[in-house]
């Protein structure tokens, strides 16, 4: 059956050209395209259109040719988008004779392979799925003898490996391969008879498929047979799994939109794995013979080890649970049973017995949600004992005898390395909750709810495991047979089970067990009920992916139908993504914006990382306002501590505003020794020009362009990024802008000839930051500030640095950015950092200024320097200094810095890398020599890298640069993995053009 070479029509370009013309009337440009088995050319015709004229080989016959192309006629009569259409000849005939040869003439799809496109998206498989749907619909009708053919493609006539498994080198592999022939032998082929049957195109293989923006299209019907019709979806999901991470769920987006457009029936959905894995099983056989064939032939190596890679994962992969996924993806009931069991739980409920002592009526619900209010930090998760206590804490403050953990919650407990696993962009954490904990007494006696026999029990020991499990089995009713799972038992549980151990409802099965035998948890009993064990004994997942909950939590319905707690307390009230972003509309300002194309919803913060509502954990290299880490404990506890005894403002004596402003002010280099408390960066600003005006009785400003400095009318007005775009009203008259002093776009801004240029009159003040953050991340040359602060102070103004974004050690070599300078300013203003995301601003200047401010007029603020933002604040100072993270930040930015330099040198697109500690950027342009922005590529780029679990963004007047402003616990494992992941995403077709 294995027709190996085909010898290609030997025509040359000019041929082509010269048939073109003769036979079609086209005068074209001729580019030789490859094919397997018709010699093929590109024609592009004056009028720019194209089409690929196919020159079949000698051996092909014209019948075949004739339905290829009654096909291609088809679906261009039912209007399906995506395959090429055929071009008649002059003569009117859809076949033409080229000498010998048998000439076709084709619209040419315009895009680029399916196997060459990086990455392959999401949208990408359900295109395929829509376009295969589409085919396969307006084909359903079609017949054509030549069609009832047989060809080694046919999956129907997989059989034929049989007889090459001897070429497939290692006996594992040919293991493997074997497996698959005899399940297809002995389970599918049976069944392959209530399949429906039509003619399909049987080979939309990753290079017969073209990829142009979202629009897939299929080429070369070659292969085309009449045969089993889901075959057809099963060839193309082959090739959507190749090389995936998660090769289920990049099947599951072919199978959901083919569904959407020809609907599957149940019997193919059934068969559709075991067909995927038979194709894979043909391609190895093929290209293990074709190997030996052509031993010299590299192409074969390469093509096959991607098939070889994924027949071996699916050796891990359960058939069953691949089949729920298809179903799930179809929209239908995943575990087929599930609504019978759920059915019979429900009808019964008086009948099913308790599994524990106390009335789980009255038990109080244990919130473990990803956002939830009453479960500690991250660090604290690892501490059981800590667990243990809050959870009888509240059993106790309720009267509660027990204690309920829910059904179907994410839970941020989960976002660990034992619940990592690998999805096709980054990672994703199986943190959805599928059993139901009851938290009692350990030691406790644990009742079987139903008769049943013990089907398997295992001490599954591991750290974070279910420690000692027995899974029962029951057959309340002829046909029906479920499970139920108890988990964290004692060891003692398992003695004297055996596998068809009977139980009957009421007996006690096993006793709660207590940390760490019990994979060290919190005593409770895990419950859960299952509906198919898809081949585990004595174990089984009790959490699941989000992407994966459909499919799980059909296979594990709610456990509350068996232990019956009161359902009302379960209820969670919390809001979805969508319900949140559909309120905001209505009752927010308009002009608020959101992160991402798909905005993230999140719930928890803890050092460097940020958790989604699905308790999904992000790498947080962009939010310089958690200064020393989100949430730190000890800036928590130092403002809930003063919360609880006083807040009140400014007019009462306290220590905690002095105790502050010194500690800030020995920050500091003489003569900044006067601070005011605000209560925010804008806040601040808007102050420091009040400052600069009283002490000067001068009105004019100077700043830097592009530079942001508050939302306030004041700070507006002073913020060339705000003023100057898009609703903004342009610079007030008393407003002077100098050229953005960016040595890398800008070497005009950077000579200082330009600052004298612009010089106001009288200045009152040169506001800056020592860094522009909204500006790009522009760190102005060396020397450029202290000529500029010499010429301001000349002219009799005072100089203000906006340590907002910079300040407090984050650029590593200094606690002060305007340090790196070598400048003293006369006012500084502080934000962001300094409250660790409490509201907090302060403005520190020097006695003569203060004493000018001071002319009578009172400055109060309600809120600025209050003892809780004054607490808070020491508590900042307090772990910037304990966890060294000034160096941190040295260490590490250099670490990113040097990584990110090394990306710079692989990657063209990169065209500057700039910062000081870690407060970094680069800045991407499509052509290093002409500096064009790649404003389009950057907004890709910080949405891929959040596909991937790490949160930036862009900035810039160009909106082309790219911000890195982590937290300062940021470790090097981060630097790193922030870098590869950088590296990986650089690749993508976007970010190489
Ligand atoms: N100055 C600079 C340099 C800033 O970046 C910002 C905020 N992005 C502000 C001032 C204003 O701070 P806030 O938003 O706290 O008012």
């Amino acid at each position: 059956m294995l027709n190996v070479k085909f010898d290609l029509p030997p025509f040359t370009e000019a041929d082509a050209a010269a048939l073109a013309r003769e036979l079609y009337g086209l005068d074209a440009r001729v580019t030789p395209l490859p094919g397997e088995k018709d010699r093929n050319f590109l024609l592009t015709s004056a009028r720019r259109e194209k089409f690929v004229l196919k020159i079949a080989n000698s051996g092909a016959a014209r019948e075949t040719l004739e339905l290829e192309n009654a096909a291609m006629e088809r679906l261009a009569a039912q209007g399906v988008e995506g395959v090429p259409r055929v071009v008649p000849a002059l003569d009117g005939g859809a076949i033409a004779s080229a000498y010998d040869h048998f000439a076709r003439l084709l619209t040419y799809l315009p895009g680029r392979l399916w196997a060459e496109v990086n990455p392959q998206t999401p949208e990408m498989r359900e295109s395929l799925g829509a376009l295969l749907g589409a085919v396969d619909r307006a084909l359903a009708t079609f017949d054509h003898p030549a069609a009832r053919r047989e060809i080694k493609w046919d999956l129907a006539r997989a059989s034929w490996i049989r007889d090459y498994l001897s070429h497939i080198e290692g006996g594992a592999r040919r293991g493997i391969v074997e497996r698959r022939l005899e399940q297809f032998e002995r389970e599918i082929q049976p069944r392959l008879a209530c399949l429906r049957r039509s003619v399909i195109h049987n080979d939309a293989n990753d290079y017969n498929l073209v990829v142009d923006g979202a629009a897939v299209g299929l080429i070369d019907f070659g292969d085309m047979v009449h045969t089993h019709t889901v075959s057809e979806l099963a060839v193309a999901c082959a090739y959507a799994m190749l090389d995936k991470p998660d090769p289920l769920a990049a099947a599951a987006e072919v199978v959901r939109a083919y569904h959407r457009e020809y609907p599957l029936q149940e019997a193919e959905l059934e068969l559709l794995f075991p067909l995927i894995a038979l194709r894979l099983a043909v391609s190895a056989a093929n290209s293990a013979y074709q190997k030996t064939a052509a031993p010299e032939n590299e192409y074969l190596l390469i093509s096959e080890r991607p098939v070889w890679a994924l027949l071996e994962r699916f050796e891990s992969i359960s058939p069953e649970f691949a089949h729920y996924t298809f179903r799930a993806a179809c929209g239908l009931p995943a575990a087929p049973r599930a609504a019978q069991v759920v059915g019979w739980l429900r009808g019964h409920a008086g009948e099913i017995g308790r599994v524990v002592e106390p009335d789980l009526r009255e038990a109080v619900v244990i919130d473990w949600s990803a956002g939830s209010l009453e479960l500690g930090n991250p660090s604290e998760y690892e501490d059981t004992a800590r667990l243990t206590r809050a959870i009888r804490a509240r059993m106790d403050e309720a009267g509660a005898q027990a204690a309920i953990g829910r059904y179907d919650e994410p839970r941020p407990l989960y976002a660990g390395a034992a619940y990592r696993m690998p999805a096709n962009d980054g990672c994703e954490w199986r943190t959805v909750h599928i059993g139901l904990d009851i938290f009692v007494e350990p030691g406790s006696p644990v009742f079987a709810p139903l008769d049943g026999t013990v089907h398997s029990f295992a001490d599954n020991a591991a750290q974070y495991d279910y420690g000692p499990c027995i899974v029962l089995e029951h057959q309340p009713a002829p046909g029906l047979r479920f499970w139920t799972l108890y988990g964290h038992l004692t060891v003692e549980s398992l003695d004297g089970l055996y596998e068809g151990k009977p139980v009957r409802k009421g007996e006690r099965i096993a006793s709660i067990g207590n940390y760490p035998a019990n994979g060290n948890w919190p005593p409770h009993l895990h419950l859960q009920i299952v509906t198919d064990m898809l081949g585990y004994k004595g174990d089984y997942p009790g959490s699941c992916r989000p992407s994966q909950r459909d499919v799980w939590l059909s296979l594990s319905p709610d456990a509350n139908l068996i232990a019956q707690a009161a359902p009302g307390r379960l209820a969670s009230n919390a809001l979805t993504a969508e319900q949140i972003a559909g309120r905001r509309r209505a009752s927010l300002g308009y002009n608020l914006s959101l992160s991402y194309r798909k905005p993230l919803h999140i719930v928890r913060g803890y050092r460097q990382w940020l958790f989604d509502a699905w308790g999904q954990r992000y790498l947080d290299a962009v939010n310089n306002v958690p200064h020393v880490g989100h949430c730190h404990p000890k800036v928590v506890r130092a403002g809930q501590r003063q919360m609880a005894v006083l807040n009140t403002n400014t007019r009462y004596l306290h220590e905690n505003i002095v105790r502050y402003a010194e500690r800030l002010c020995a920050t500091l280099p003489e003569p900044l020794r006067v601070c005011f408390f605000v209560n925010s960066g804008s806040e601040a600003n808007e102050l420091a020009l009040r400052l600069a005006r009283a002490h000067t009785r001068r009105k004019e400003i100077m700043v830097l362009a592009g530079a942001y400095h508050g939302n306030t009318t004041g700070a507006i007005d002073v913020s060339p990024y705000k003023y100057n775009h898009k609703g903004g009203g342009g610079a007030p008259q008393w407003v002077r802008e100098l050229p953005m002093p960016d040595p890398y776009r800008n070497q005009f801004g950077c000579d200082v000839r330009h600052a004298i240029a612009v010089l106001a009159r009288r200045p009152a003040s040169f506001l800056s930051e020592p860094i522009l953050s909204c500006g790009g991340q522009v760190i102005p040359p060396a020397g450029y500030f202290r000529e500029v602060y010499a010429l301001v102070r000349g002219a009799g103004g005072v100089c203000i640095a906006d340590e907002v974004q910079t300040g407090f050690g984050r650029v590593g070599s200094h606690f002060w950015a305007f340090q790196m300078h070598g400048v003293v300013p006369d006012i500084v203003t502080m934000g962001k950092p300094a409250g660790n995301g409490h509201p907090l601003g302060i403005v520190v200047t020097t006695p003569a200024i203060a004493a000018s401010f001071n002319n009578g007029l009172e400055y109060f603020n309600t809120f600025g320097g209050n003892p809780v933002s004054c607490a808070i604040g020491l508590a900042v100072l307090d772990v910037i200094e304990e966890e060294g993270l000034q160096q941190n930040a040295l260490e590490t930015g250099s670490r990113l810095l040097a990584g990110l330099r090394g990306l710079m040198r692989e990657h063209p697109i990169i065209g500057d890398v700039r910062g000081a500690g870690l407060f970094l950027g680069f800045e991407l342009v499509r052509d290093r020599g002409t500096l064009e922005p790649a404003a389009a590529e950057a907004a890709y780029l910080v949405n891929r890298l959040k596909d991937h679990g790490i949160l930036l963004s862009t900035d810039g007047p160009l909106e082309n640069v790219v911000k890195i402003k982590p937290p300062l616990c940021f470790t090097a494992a981060d630097a790193d993995y922030l870098v590869d992941t950088l590296d990986r995403v650089l690749r993508e077709d976007v970010l190489r053009k």
